[in-house]
């Protein structure tokens, strides 16, 4: 039926551009997303390396203080050794300077340990600064091909969506209002191809009546099951 073939067209255009809808409203924007998420988790890793170095640093420069402090004491408590009148006063300060020193040489102890550690946790860095760089750069990549991809659809869209325009001018308005009454309730679809004597979207055997009807292709007929336009398609001559 002639004045089937362009609104054919347009069911065939709509069915694209809702694909290229969804892709460019959901799909690449939610690719997009977990690109940002992944790049900024890759620089967290850096982040959280720096942080430990900070720590390290952070706990020496308080262990250095501490040192210090006790340092003084056992200054202060060796020139009070001087001045002790009783046995008892001078080994008590004799103890308590050896406790001090005890105490001062295990925190040397953890300041070397740290040192030690300050190596390995630059070390750390490195190979985070290496691997937060490889996936920021194969995340790019990916954002790259997507934002051309959006490109490549927006133009695609822009194409059909003129072609359609032209196409609509073609249609009887009220074939096209019903078209659209039908596609709206109907997932999008509003016709249907006869395949084998069946209605090739429901799945529904059409009445030899019906499909005579069809054939002789004088009015739009729908199926009697799902209620959208239904047509006998051109079999299309391979090319030679
Ligand atoms: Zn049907």
């Amino acid at each position: 039926m002639e004045e089937l073939k362009p609104l054919i067209r347009i069911q065939e255009i709509d069915i694209e551009l809702k694909k290229i809808e969804l892709r460019l409203r959901e799909e690449i924007p939610k690719l997009l997303q977990e690109i940002q998420e992944g790049k900024e988790k890759a620089e967290l890793i850096v982040k959280q390396a720096e942080e430990r170095i900070e720590n390290n640093l952070k706990k020496r420069r308080e262990l250095d203080l501490e040192i210090k402090s006790i340092e003084e004491n056992i200054k202060k408590h060796r020139a009070q050794i001087n001045t002790v009148k009783t046995n008892e006063a001078y080994k008590a300060l004799i103890e308590e300077i050896e406790a001090e020193q005890r105490k001062k040489s295990s925190m040397e102890d953890r300041v070397l340990e740290l040192m030690i550690e300050e190596e390995e946790l630059h070390k750390e860095k490195e190979k985070s600064k290496q691997e937060s760089e490889r996936i920021k750069t194969e995340f790019s990549q990916r954002e790259k091909k997507l934002l051309e991809e959006k490109n490549s659809l927006l133009k695609k869209k822009e194409i059909l969506t003129a072609e359609r325009e032209g196409l609509i001018s073609k249609i009887k308005p009220s074939l096209y209002e019903l078209y659209i009454q039908i596609a709206s309730k109907r997932g999008g679809i509003a016709l249907s191809p006869v395949s084998d004597g069946f209605c090739s979207v429901c799945q529904i055997r059409i009445r030899p009546q019906v499909l005579e009807e069809l054939k002789k292709g004088e009015e739009i007929i729908r199926c009697e099951n799902c209620s959208r336009i239904l047509y006998i398609p051109e079999i299309k001559e391979s090319e030679s």
